[in-house]
């Protein structure tokens, strides 16, 4: 492991920033403490800081040298709507909120490689340090992008880094391609003809409708879809009836699905509709349809991922970074920014101990033994991409 020895010694400073937000956590577009704190700790340490991005976003410029090149280094501020199970000093006071995925871990990271290069960075040029709000669920990354992010900010490229309880401390993991996959949403409302339980034959039956439905689009990922391309469809709400003896009008179906390319969600899409519709009309049934394409896959550059891969390696070693992780089925809003910049997006291991908890779990924590590694890593990647050309 080779974390720089100024960095090391901010551990302490940074354990504490990383424990206070982790006590105030704030969702999706309500990050105004996390947001204030990020921008005046950023001003305190003389970068130039744009507040009120997107909402709450936060955008930390530091340029060195006569370079006139720019990079995009960003982490997300947002928490969950979890309520908290730890009970450590620095567990949340806020009711029904939590830093259930790390996001406070990442504000830190980067908030500590702001003031590192700040002190010390030997580079050329601009990094743009990104805070974007509402990873979560909302698109905070697609806010910012909408709200003009690359216009005010050019870069010419762009880096994330989200934290994976079960891999060990020291680790990181990075492919170029897919990392993470799309994530879309559908609802399903199929209306039938309510009536009695004891003579179905009067009635259009939704729950039986529905039940064929699910089932049909249980098919598809089977069955209609290329076999190679890695996808997910996961019905998770069925709602309809409420009462023992009365078949109802309507029942409402709601899930989503999880893919790697814009020609798999077309076809998901497709299918489902192809096979609500069919269903329904074999049963005297109608149905409305909905598909929202929520969050793009996020897809790393090559050129971008190998740079990436190269500075991991630089800091914990050959051995502790695997260049060929298997994609993930999550998502991750960091995708939008992708669309419209190079970059990459890496995993760091948040530790595999006896009750690591994974992200989203109300046990879960940030390990802030990985944060001087964290840190390192971003601090050598402006080093690296930016660093001074000799005259
Ligand atoms: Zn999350
Ligand atoms: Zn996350």
């Amino acid at each position: 492991m080779k974390t720089i020895p100024a960095i090391e010694a901010l551990t302490n400073d940074l354990t504490a920033i990383r424990r206070d937000i982790h006590r105030h956590p704030e969702i999706a577009f309500e990050e105004h403490r996390t947001a204030s704190l990020v921008a005046n700790k950023l001003r305190d340490w003389g970068l130039d800081v744009t507040e009120g991005i997107a909402g709450t976003g936060v955008v930390g410029s530091l340029s060195k040298g006569r370079g006139n090149r720019a990079i995009g280094l960003r982490a997300d501020l947002d928490a969950l709507r979890i309520q908290e199970a730890n009970s450590f000093a620095h567990k949340s006071v806020n009711d029904g909120k939590m830093h259930a995925c790390g996001h406070d871990g990442h504000t830190t990271m980067l908030l500590g490689a702001a003031r590192h290069l700040a002190e010390h960075g030997n580079f050329e040029g601009t990094v743009h340090f990104i805070f974007q709000p509402s990873e979560e669920n909302e698109g905070g990354g697609r806010a910012m992008v909408e709200a003009g992010l690359f216009d005010q900010f050019p870069v010419e490229a762009v880096y994330g880094m989200h934290n994976i309880p079960g891999m060990a401390v020291g680790t990181f993991a990075i492919r170029p391609g897919p990392m993470m996959a799309a994530f879309d949403m559908f609802d399903v409302l199929i209306t039938g003809r309510g009536g009695h339980a004891a003579s179905p034959h009067l009635t259009v039956d939704p729950i039986t409708v529905g039940t064929k439905v699910v089932e049909g689009f249980q098919s598809i990922v089977s069955r209609i879809l290329d076999t190679q391309e890695p996808a997910v469809l996961s019905v998770t709400q069925f709602h309809g009836g409420d009462a023992f003896n009365v078949i109802p009008n309507e029942v409402q179906i709601s899930g989503c699905t999880r893919s790697f390319s814009p020609r798999t969600q077309d076809r998901l899409e497709a299918s489902m509709r192809g096979i609500l519709s069919g269903v329904c009309a074999a049963y005297g049934a109608t149905s409305e349809f909905t598909y929202d394409r929520r969050y793009p896959p996020t897809i790393n550059s090559a050129n971008e991922a190998e740079i990436a891969g190269q500075v991991a390696v630089q800091v914990v070693g050959a051995k502790q970074v695997n260049l060929s992780p298997r994609p993930a089925m999550g998502s991750e809003d960091f995708a939008f920014m992708l669309q419209e910049k190079p970059g990459s997006y890496i995993w760091i291991g948040n530790g595999d101990g006896e009750g690591s908890c994974m992200v989203h779990n109300p046990g879960y924590d940030f390990n802030d033994e990985i944060l001087p590694i964290g840190v390192t890593y971003w601090v050598q990647m402006a080093e690296t991409i930016l660093a001074p050309v000799s005259s």
